[in-house]
């Protein structure tokens, strides 16, 4: 038998599968997909089994083969799906297929682990093997791979008598925490009753006993304010006592949910429901756009669509942007398909992100939900994969290796044969104009449910309130609209574009702002830990006292970072309770949903913040929704900036009056009478569309053409403007006339880190030859960069311009 085998060598000159042979003793357990140690050259390397084969080509020399040497997994990590997924990938994008496979597996499989088996059933395992499992029940795969007993064992996984369980470094020796718990669970209603006149001790009894079917841990109790004094006073007289609880790595093992009922769908989603169920049915892709405004019930239709997928006895994913997985978000998953939930994203530590991702592998969870990277998740039927907020840029990944998570979907989908729905509401232009193409299916959702109205926006001229003389940030209107809202004790909601409120440092006699010594670009302040900061490279250092050019001491820090905003708003409000969210605020994990909680909870009074807070809120209590600065996007060189404006504040004005009380939104702006702030004035997608295809047709941008956008660099200025003409030639060479080669010119960011960059865009609609050129690109400056680190970027279908 013989392997071909994609070795773990990041470098292209190696990308391509080498042939192994299969030594007689693992002939029966490898499989497909399975990860493997081979020798290659000198080393010993890890490698993906992409094929297994009897018959090898026939010009190989077999005597020349050598023979793999172990086996990594219990079962293999990856599908036959998958494989080939990688396969077209690495082809149409020009990426390595070794970058392809390595994205699709947990991060956990990088993590130091150890596999076992763990024994199940003792009484089913043949005496000769009873001596090999440890004291835990487990028997470490790498020494049953020694001992050969490898055959044997997968036999009784098979059969189930034996489970595979990996123990990774970080969760080996199980986490706990210090928990309080009733001492004798029998004496309850008594010592209640003995407490009736202690009326702190009492509330902690009797909270312990409401919670006494989970660990309730000591920072819990100091979190819903009981007293230390109270939890040791009843642990002296013996009522309660403290203990060590196993923390469980699945955040929601411990919580019993209470099962939702379907909604009965309004015409709109029973229209949308049916023909995505008919896909479904007749197990053939097509892709629906779901274009239904915020509160339109588009969740309402995943989920009834996902239950229908489930009882044909397949899978369904959903994925979501990152900042949208939100705790409401999840919880409403689960209510519905309880544990057949998995959830996928980065907030997880990696150990439980692969605990997820072996509930899909193994069927035990037939719904994911999660973020960009689980469009990779290992399902093996595939009944329906919804993307949610499908306009968002981090379905991109801007690393290498990128990919568009709706590429792999759609691939997916088409592999499947099942439904694609891509949700939103605001479609990005190129999924609006493929609907209206009829590429896609158009399902329209254009009310919210109930009727409900949307709420009322009001755009205020900034310009004027500035020549009227008002020079603070809040304009009279939206000061006047906060300070009803507090009186009526009624929830505020403020979003501050990021972008625009960095801060930075400014001799106010010179001029002079500290730049990053490596980049073409301003330090950031932050407050927090005194530092000016580099957001591209990372280079900090402590604020300097003196200006550096003039030797003035009157440096010092400007721009409105949020905390400056908070100060601001705190002194103009002075008896608010503000709750502010950004990076800072959210760093911990754990905060991000902390902070929201009590929002909801009413513990504040405004919630600041940034991009962060324009999804997945839905509390009941916000009727003001103020936008202070919507202007800083809109003037970003890029094409997509009318669009992501209005994306943005479509979203953000979602926020206000979704539940009873109505709702208001201000807009501040310095372009009132810019396009992209009108429409989302009158919520009109359609007309924003019009508008906005038609400058995409004069500046022939998508969705009107593709788009490949080179980045060249390197240290020397000189060697980037040779390989710049040296790629400009290719193109042209490859190129038809009917394609533009826009550059090369100098990036937006010109250095960062130490090296110079250009670029090179080029435009087309239909290029046979294309794939041909790009690969020769990349092949060629693969080399240059081994030999020289000149670099070249190719990125297909660009999402940022930058
Ligand atoms: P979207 O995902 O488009 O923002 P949701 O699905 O979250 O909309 O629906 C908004 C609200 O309306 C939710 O609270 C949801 O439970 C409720 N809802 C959705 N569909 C219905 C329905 N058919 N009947 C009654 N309530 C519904
Ligand atoms: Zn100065
Ligand atoms: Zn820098």
């Amino acid at each position: 038998m013989i392997a071909k085998v994609i070795v773990d060598v990041q470098s292209k000159s190696v990308d391509y599968n080498f042939d192994y042979l299969v030594p007689e003793r693992l002939e029966s357990v490898i499989q497909v997909g399975m990860r493997v140690i081979v020798p290659f050259g000198p080393r010993t390397i890890q490698g993906y089994v992409m094929e297994l084969t009897d018959h090898p080509d026939e010009n190989l020399d077999l005597s020349k083969l050598k023979e793999l040497k172990e086996i990594q997994d219990i079962r293999p990590e990856l599908t036959p799906e998958l494989i080939l997924l990688s396969e077209w990938y690495g082809k149409y994008f020009v990426t390595k297929r070794i970058s392809m496979l390595e994205v699709m597996l947990p991060a956990a499989l990088k993590a130091k682990y150890t596999k076992v088996f763990h024994l199940k059933d003792l009484n089913a395992i043949p005496e000769s093997l009873v001596s090999k499992f440890d004291s835990a029940g487990n028997y470490e795969y790498k020494v049953a791979q020694k001992n050969g007993d490898l055959k044997a064992l997968s036999d009784l996984l098979r059969e189930g008598v034996v489970e595979e369980q990996t123990l990774l470094s970080q969760s080996v020796g199980k986490k706990t925490q210090r928990a309080v718990r009733i001492a004798d669970e029998t004496a309850i209603d008594s010592v209640l009753a003995e407490l009736e006149s202690k009326e702190k001790q009492y509330d902690l009894y009797a909270y312990l006993s409401d919670e006494r079917h989970r660990d309730v841990s000591l920072k819990e109790l100091q979190e819903m304010d009981f007293s230390i004094s109270s939890i040791n006073t009843l642990t002296r007289k013996g009522l309660i006592e403290k203990y060590d609880a196993v923390i469980e790595r699945d955040p929601f093992a411990t919580r019993v949910f209470e099962q939702e009922k379907n909604q009965t769908l309004t015409e709109d989603q029973q229209r949308a429901y049916d023909a995505i169920c008919e896909s479904i049915e007749e197990r053939q892709q097509r892709t629906f756009l779901l274009h239904g405004v915020t509160g339109s019930g588009k969740t309402e239709v995943y989920l009834q669509t996902i239950e229908r997928v489930l009882n044909h006895d397949r899978q369904a994913m959903m994925l979501v942007p990152e900042i949208a997985l939100t705790p409401q978000m999840v919880l409403r998953f689960k209510k519905r398909f309880g544990d057949e939930v998995a959830v996928l994203h980065s907030g997880l530590s990696k150990g439980e992100r692969y605990d997820e991702w072996q509930k899909i592998r193994d069927g035990r969870a037939r719904v994911s939900v999660g973020a960009r990277s689980s469009v990779f998740a290992p399902f093996k039927e595939l009944g329906m994969i919804i993307i949610d907020e499908e306009h968002e840029s981090s379905y991109k990944q801007e690393d290498y290796p990128r990919y568009h998570a709706r590429d792999i979907a759609e691939w997916r989908s088409q592999y499947h044969q099942c439904p694609l729905v891509l949700g939103s509401a605001t479609p990005c232009l190129e999924s609006y104009a493929r609907a209206d193409k009829g590429v896609y299916q158009l399902l329209s959702l254009p009310n919210r449910v109930n009727d409900q109205s949307m709420p009322h926006i009001d755009i205020v001229d900034m310009r004027e309130e500035l020549s009227s003389g008002n020079r603070s940030m809040f304009s009279n209107q939206l000061r006047e609209a906060i300070e009803t809202r507090l009186a009526n004790k009624e929830q505020i909601v403020l979003f501050l574009n990021r972008r625009g409120y960095a801060s930075f440092m400014l001799c106010r006699d010179c001029g002079h702002v500290p730049q990053c010594p490596n980049c073409d670009i301003s330090l950031t302040y932050h407050k927090s830990t005194d530092q000016l900061k580099c957001h591209y490279c990372g280079y900090q250092e402590t604020p300097p006292a003196l200006c550096p050019n003039c030797e003035s001491e009157h440096i010092r820090q400007v721009g409105t970072g949020t905390q400056r905003v908070e100060e601001l708003l705190q002194r103009e409000f002075e008896d608010a309770n503000i709750i502010r969210m950004d990076v800072d605020t959210t760093s911990r994990k754990g905060a991000h949903e902390k902070l929201l909680n009590d929002f909801g909870e009413g513990k504040g009074d405004i919630l600041l913040g940034t991009q962060m807070i324009a999804k997945g809120l839905d509390f009941p209590n916000i009727t003001l929704v103020g936008v202070l600065n919507a202007d800083t996007m809109l003037n970003l060189p890029d094409f997509r900036s009318s669009e992501r404006t209005y994306q943005l504040l479509t979203q953000v004005a979602g926020r206000a009056g979704r539940h009873e009380k109505e709702g208001q939104v201000i807009i501040q702006t310095y372009n009132p009478e810019h396009y992209a702030i009108k429409d989302v004035q009158k919520n009109d997608y359609l007309a924003f569309y019009r508008q906005e295809m038609e400058y995409r047709k004069m500046g022939k941008y998508p969705p009107y053409f593709f788009l490949i956008n080179f980045t060249i660099s390197h240290q020397e200025m000189k060697k980037v403007l040779e390989a710049s003409k040296h790629i400009h030639q290719i193109l042209l060479q490859h190129l038809s006339d009917k394609a533009l080669v826009l550059g090369p010119s100098p990036a937006a960011l010109t250095r960062i880190n130490n090296e110079y960059r250009f670029q090179i865009l080029i435009k087309y609609k239909s290029e046979p030859d294309l794939y041909q050129a790009l690969q020769y690109l990349d092949d060629y400056y693969h080399e240059q960069y081994m030999k020289e680190k000149l670099a070249l970027k190719i990125d297909i279908a660009p999402q940022m311009m930058m």
